[in-house]
């Protein structure tokens, strides 16, 4: 088959002719032929292997360019990248590689380009383009890659026992790719994942994070997670998950099983929200059930503070996977500290303090709360699916009303220590605590409006009930 439409950008034409002049093979190879294949859009990766060097056709390249972009070499790798607008392409020679245990970093020798299509993951990414001047555009598939694309298939170019084995990380890309794509892992394969998944320890975590990320960022996460916990993965990456699993069951009691409940939040949330830091507190929210499930014969099971101890265990993962923590891990900290919160409210009649409190302590997050708790309802009861959301409904709308009344999201006193200090004459002290706190509850029941005037005088009130003199 020929594909030359696929290669209308100007580069591909530059790519060959530079290939000439150096008298060498180059090919457009893996995810920019799978992607336009799928007809997925243009893909901004170009990856190019070159018979020979990679590093001296990207050189060729940027010289017979108009603007002449400066190439970045990557001496260790043996590769080169030069970008042309948006598109980052990326030049390699084409090589063959072996493995040893212990390391997912290879022997490399240079080689054909069919040992470069075997040294790739899958068969839907061995696919190259051809850009010889001769055969501009001629498809080279050995693996049937084009049929495993028709058929929605994952399927590894050699045994997959060997291709897992050699680089683990291609099990994590596996369950990415057929999550992204709504693509079946053949049986070969996930048997072969299943396997090796106690390999994945010498993955670095860094990693995993960037394949959980893409996962998380698909459509329908829940793909892949079901498939990570299927293939044995999941506990060695993420444990709290797995301890989420299972219902059980004391005198005839049971509480609901917390992992799939929270896949299904995770896929309800994944069709409201593209940030990806909100999704991972969908994810989290409930990881601190596992350690706090308890049972008693009065009130049935209880996960007594699991919001705390779950917030507390978000540190720890993201500690442990490496991931950022900074305010992006703080964020989804306090979701997951808030996230029963909105419900409470939602089960009853909705007041304006209640709210009022909400958005005090949610501050900038209550909209990203909400969302997270509605994507928490999932109920099967018509009913009170209907009724939890229509009570959100309101909520939400009292959010803006309350913000509109009395602005409490990053609520700062409408008094000051200072102005409290002045009035008395007093030194810091507890009084100047309680005042503060009074003004800040009346505010929040909506005694007294957030304004200076009527906080000014409460504080007179209290002063004098603490028995406090007004200074001349
Ligand atoms: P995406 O851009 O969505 O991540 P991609 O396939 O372009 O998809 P890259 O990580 O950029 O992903 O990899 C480019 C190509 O390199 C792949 O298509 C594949 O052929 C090859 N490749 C990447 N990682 C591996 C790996 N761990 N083992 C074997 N081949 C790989």
């Amino acid at each position: 088959m020929n594909h030359r439409e696929a290669l209308k950008h100007t580069i591909f034409k530059t790519i060959s002719k530079s290939a000439a002049e150096l008298n060498l093979d180059s090919y457009v190879i893996g995810g920019f032929v799978r992607d336009y294949l799928l007809k997925r859009g243009d893909a901004k990766d170009i990856d190019v292997v070159a018979i020979g060097s990679g590093i001296a056709l990207a050189k060729q390249v940027a010289k017979n360019l108009p603007n002449k972009p400066k190439v970045q070499v990557f001496k260790t790798y043996g590769t080169a990248m030069l970008k042309l607008d948006d598109i980052e392409v990326e030049f390699v020679g084409a090589r063959k590689e072996s493995y040893n245990e212990n390391s997912r970093n290879p022997v490399v020798e240079n080689g054909t380009l069919q040992d470069d299509q075997n040294r790739r993951d899958f068969s839907i990414n061995a696919l190259a383009l051809d850009l010889s001047q001769a055969n501009f555009g001629d498809l080279l598939d050995p693996f049937d890659g084009v049929q495993d694309l028709e058929y929605k298939i994952i399927r590894t170019p050699l045994d997959p026992d060997i291709t897992y084995s050699d680089d683990p990380l291609r099990m994590m890309r596996a369950i990415r790719f057929a999550t992204q794509l709504g693509f079946t892992i053949e049986k070969e394969s996930l048997d072969a994942i299943t396997r090796n998944n106690e390999r994945i320890k010498i993955i670095t975590n860094e990693r995993i994070v960037v394949e959980l990320n893409k996962i998380l960022e698909s459509k329908t996460p829940s793909i892949g997670f079901l498939l990570l916990e299927e293939t044995g993965l999941l506990k060695y990456i993420l444990p709290e998950l797995t301890a989420l699993k299972g219902i059980d069951e004391v005198e005839g009691q049971k509480h609901k099983d917390n992992f799939y409940h929270t896949l299904e939040v995770v896929d309800n949330i994944a069709k409201h929200t593209n940030d990806v830091w909100l999704r991972w507190a969908a994810l989290l929210h409930d990881i601190g059930k596992a350690p706090t499930k308890r049972f008693s014969k009065k009130v049935g099971w209880t996960f007594h503070a699991h919001e705390f101890e779950g917030s507390k265990m978000v540190y720890h993962l993201f500690k442990r996977l490496k991931m950022p923590l900074n305010e992006k891990m703080k964020f989804v900290q306090k979701l997951v500290f808030m996230s029963s919160r909105p419900i409470v409210l939602a089960q009853d009649i909705v007041t304006d303090s209640a709210v009022r409190r909400l958005v005090f302590d949610a501050g900038d997050y209550v909209e990203d709360l909400m969302t997270l708790c509605e994507a928490d309802i999932t109920t099967k009861n018509p009913k009170k699916f209907n009724k939890y959301h229509n009570n959100f409904k309101i909520v939400r709308e009292k959010i803006v009303e309350v913000e509109e009344k009395d602005s409490v999201r990053n609520f700062q006193p409408p008094v000051s220590g200072e102005e409290i200090m002045e009035t008395f004459n007093i030194k810091p002290s507890r009084e100047i605590g309680l005042i503060k706190e009074a003004i800040k509850e009346a505010i929040l029941e909506g005694d007294i409006p957030n304004e200076h005037e009527a906080a000014f005088n409460l504080m007179l009130e209290k002063g004098k009930a603490l028995g406090l003199k007004i200074s001349d």
